[in-house]
C-alpha cells in the first residue's frame, strides 16, 4: 500500500484526523519536564506531582488525552497544524501523520481508536532528552535546547527588535528549560529510570536519545551501559551533532558494538561554509570525517541525515544531497538515508521568507537534481517523495503558516536577526551567501 492509499484506507477510515503518534510516540525533555507527541506540536508541561506515583504520566498528560479524544472524533488538534497545512495543499498531499502512524501495526491503531481517552497508554517509540548541554548553537535552535545558545544570550544580551518572535526564543536564557543544575537531583530523570527499569524497556520498540548533544550527558552513557548488560531487540537511536570530542565519538562507536539495532541520526542540510554558518559550532571537515568514521568503524544498522529545510540551506541543498548520495554509493543505500523537514519556527528563517524569484530558482535547481537522480538505485521512494513535497512547497505555499507574521515582517526580522548573529558569532552573511547578498542588502 502506498502512502496515499494508507492515508485513505487506514487512517481516514478510523477518523480524518487520526494519528497514532498521539498514543504511541513521545518526545520527553527531562531537563524541563515537558513533552509532545512528535516534533511539530508545541511542547507542554508534565505534571510533576503525578510522576511521583505514576511515572507513565511523563507521557500521558492531560493535553495529550484531550488531543486523543479530538482525534477519535475526527477533530483536528490545533497543535498539529503542521500536518493540516500540508494536507490542505491539495494534490492528495500526504502529511507526517501518515509516516508517524505507518510504523505501528494496523491492529495497534484500531486499539488506540477504542481506548478511553482518560486511560494511560504504553509507549512504543520514545525520544528522550536528559538535558540541553550542547557545543553547537545553530541559528534555528535557541537557548531552550543548547547551553552554547544560553552562553550567547548571557554574554551578549537578548536579540533585539524581532517582531515575529512572539515566543521570545532569542531574548532570554530559558532557565525553565533546565530546571536542575549539573549534579542536582532531577525528579523527571528519576521517574524515567523508574519507569525504564519496571516496564518501559519491555514495551518500547524504539528508544531515541536527543539533546542538547547527548554524547555530553552522563545519563546517555548510563543507558548505554544498560544495553551492554542486557540482551534486547529494541531499536536504539541516538541524535548526535557529530561534533563532539574524538573521545566521546569513540565511546559511542565502542557502545555500538554491543547493540543489535543501533541507529545514528545526525543533522545537516547544507555544504561547507553554509553549514558552518547555519549550524554554528560545526566544522565541516571534522563533521564529514566523523560521518565516515562512524560508517567505517561503528556497528550500525542505520544512519540517518535529518535535514532542517530553512531559507539558507536551499543555496547548497542540491550539493549536500549529492554528498549524501556519494556516501550511499560508497557505503550502501541506507548509509545514510535522509529526511527533509521543513522548518516552521523561527518563522523568519523559513524558506517562505525568500523572494519569489529566489524560491523559484531553488525549486528549479532541486527539480533538476531530482530529475538527474530519480532513477538512482540508492534513492529511496520516501526520499524522492519528500524532495517532491519540498519542490511543491516552494511552488505552492506562498504565505507563512497560520499564526506567523506576514512576509515583509519576517523579512525584516531575518535581516535584523542575521545582522546581530554576524556580530555575536564573528560571521559574515553576504560573504558566506553571495547569491543572496543583493536580496539581503535590499531588505
Ligand atoms: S503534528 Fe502530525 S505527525 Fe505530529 S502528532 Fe500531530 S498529526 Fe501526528
Amino acid at each position: 500500500m502506498n502512502d496515499l492509499e494508507y492515508k485513505k484506507k487506514v487512517l481516514d477510515a478510523i477518523s480524518p484526523s487520526f494519528c497514532a503518534a498521539k498514543w504511541y510516540n513521545a518526545t520527553i525533555w527531562l531537563g524541563s519536564g515537558q513533552t509532545t507527541s512528535c516534533h511539530h506540536p508545541p511542547a507542554h508541561a508534565i505534571d510533576a506531582t503525578a510522576i511521583k506515583t505514576n511515572p507513565k504520566a511523563l507521557h500521558n498528560t492531560i493535553q495529550k488525552k484531550l488531543d486523543r479524544s479530538q482525534m477519535q472524533r475526527g477533530l483536528r488538534p490545533a497543535g498539529c497544524e503542521y500536518c493540516w497545512k500540508i494536507e490542505d495543499m491539495g494534490r492528495d498531499a500526504v502529511s507526517d501523520r501518515v509516516y508517524k502512524s505507518k510504523i505501528y501495526p494496523i491492529e495497534a491503531l484500531h486499539e488506540a481508536a477504542e481506548i478511553p481517552p482518560d486511560d494511560d497508554v504504553d509507549l512504543k517509540t520514545l525520544e528522550i532528552s536528559f538535558d540541553r548541554t550542547c557545543n553547537f548553537a545553530c541559528s534555528y535552535c535557541n537557548p531552550a535546547f543548547s547551553s552554547t545558545w544560553v552562553n550567547d544570550i548571557k554574554r551578549n544580551g537578548p536579540y533585539t527588535d524581532l517582531k515575529s518572535d512572539g515566543r521570545n526564543h532569542f531574548t532570554h536564557a530559558h532557565n525553565s528549560s533546565q530546571l536542575y543544575s549539573f549534579g542536582e537531583h532531577n525528579p523527571y530523570v528519576d521517574a524515567f529510570f523508574t519507569w525504564w527499569e519496571s516496564d518501559l524497556h519491555k514495551t518500547l520498540d524504539e528508544l531515541r536519545i536527543t539533546g542538547g548533544e547527548p554524547l555530553m550527558s552522563g545519563e546517555t552513557f548510563r543507558l548505554l551501559e544498560w544495553f551492554k548488560n542486557n540482551d534486547t531487540d529494541m531499536r536504539f537511536a541516538l541524535n548526535s551533532n557529530l561534533g563532539a570530542k574524538d573521545e566521546l565519538i569513540d565511546r559511542m562507536i565502542d557502545a555500538s558494538q554491543h547493540m543489535k539495532h543501533f541507529h545514528l541520526y545526525t543533522s545537516n542540510e547544507a555544504m561547507g561554509p553554509h553549514a558552518e554558518y547555519i549550524r554554528d559550532g560545526l566544522v565541516w571537515d571534522d563533521w564529514a570525517n566523523n560521518v565516515e568514521r562512524v560508517l567505517t568503524n561503528g556497528r550500525i544498522e542505520g544512519f540517518h541525515m535529518m535535514c532542517t529545510i530553512n531559507a539558507l540551506c536551499l543555496d547548497s541543498l542540491d550539493q549536500f544531497l549529492e554528498c549524501v548520495m556519494n556516501w550511499k554509493r560508497e557505503y550502501g543505500k541506507d548509509y545514510p538515508t535522509f529526511t527533509l523537514n521543513i522548518l516552521r519556527f523561527p518563522s523568519f528563517q523559513s524558506p517562505l521568507v525568500l523572494s519569489d524569484e529566489l524560491r523559484t530558482q531553488y525549486k528549479f535547481r532541486l527539480q533538476a537534481w531530482l530529475d538527474a537522480n530519480t532513477n538512482d538505485e540508492c534513492l529511496h521512494d520516501m526520499e524522492r517523495d519528500q524532495l517532491q513535497r519540498l519542490i511543491d512547497y516552494l511552488d505552492i505555499v506562498k504565505t507563512p503558516h497560520m499564526g506567523a507574521a506576514e512576509q515583509s515582517v519576517l523579512q525584516q526580522d531575518f535581516k535584523k536577526f542575521y545582522t546581530q548573529y554576524d556580530q555575536r558569532r564573528g560571521k559574515n552573511f553576504t560573504k558566506t551567501f553571495p547569491a543572496l547578498a543583493e536580496w539581503y542588502n535590499g531588505l
